[in-house]
């Protein structure tokens, strides 16, 4: 499995640039809210959004790739980057104490300081409280960056305080380019009819994870995509179609 890049994610790429126009132009607020499901890369943007925040020589199409804090990110030690992610299935009142404590220190790099909060709707009741502060009043140079899947269980004390960076979902037909630029579509019948394997994304959890567990290499063979939901489709080819079986048992 290998993880994409967002250039090879090409829906994210007008968020991104619109979160990078804001910054650039120095108006970037101080509190975002990316509601782009991981399984469509909203990890990967938000992580980017970080790194535009995080640049020394921001250019006007995003973080320049060679200044210090771009090969500190690029590294995963950048000092005044702190990511939280859930812990379990949760995001426990400790993490955000923790967090917010950390972004009352100084800068190491002399930019601003960036909290990236990844399942933002995994925050449990005490953890988003123990947010709430921090949100609305995050200090000078700090910026939080939260990431969700489930827009519909996010706190609306939560979402008020963030500005929403807007973001459209790939359609059908950009899915079906995007598979078949990855050589992830089965070949056309002998009637020159293709496959439309879309039905099958919704369940195993959208493109990205699609795209991670198949590669030319695996297409042949049976493998395991894991689903949200905690099962696994078994998933094999058969006369270069796709035969999906939902499998019971749990991961
Ligand atoms: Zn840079």
């Amino acid at each position: 499995m290998s993880d994409y890049q967002l250039a090879q994610l090409p829906w994210l790429a007008d968020a991104h640039q619109r979160f990078v126009d804001v910054h650039y132009r120095g108006k970037n607020s101080h509190a975002h809210l990316i509601k782009v499901d991981n399984a469509l890369g909203g990890m990967i943007l938000a992580k980017a959004c970080a790194e535009t925040v995080l640049c020394q020589q921001l250019t006007p199409v995003g973080a320049c790739g060679q200044c210090k804090s771009c090969l500190l990110l690029s590294a995963n030690s950048h000092p005044d980057l702190h990511v939280v992610k859930p812990d379990g299935n949760q995001i426990k009142v400790d993490q955000i104490r923790q967090l917010c404590q950390s972004l009352t220190q100084t800068a190491q790099q002399g930019g601003a300081r960036v909290a990236l909060i990844t399942d933002v709707e995994r925050l449990n009741i005490a953890a988003a409280n123990a947010l709430l502060k921090t949100l609305e009043e995050p200090g000078n140079d700090v910026v939080l960056i939260l990431q969700t899947n489930r827009t519909s269980q996010l706190l609306p004390t939560i979402t008020s305080r963030c500005q929403t960076l807007a973001f459209k979902a790939p359609d059908k037909h950009q899915i079906q380019q995007w598979l078949a630029q990855q050589h992830l579509l089965p070949a056309a019948n002998e009637q020159g009819k293709s496959h439309d394997v879309t039905w099958c994304l919704s369940v195993v959890g959208a493109i990205v994870v699609f795209g991670r567990e198949f590669t030319e290499s695996t297409l042949p063979t049976i493998v395991n995509v894991p689903t949200r939901l905690g099962s696994k489709f078994t998933i094999r080819t058969f006369n270069q179609q796709f035969i999906v079986i939902v499998r019971t048992t749990n991961c």
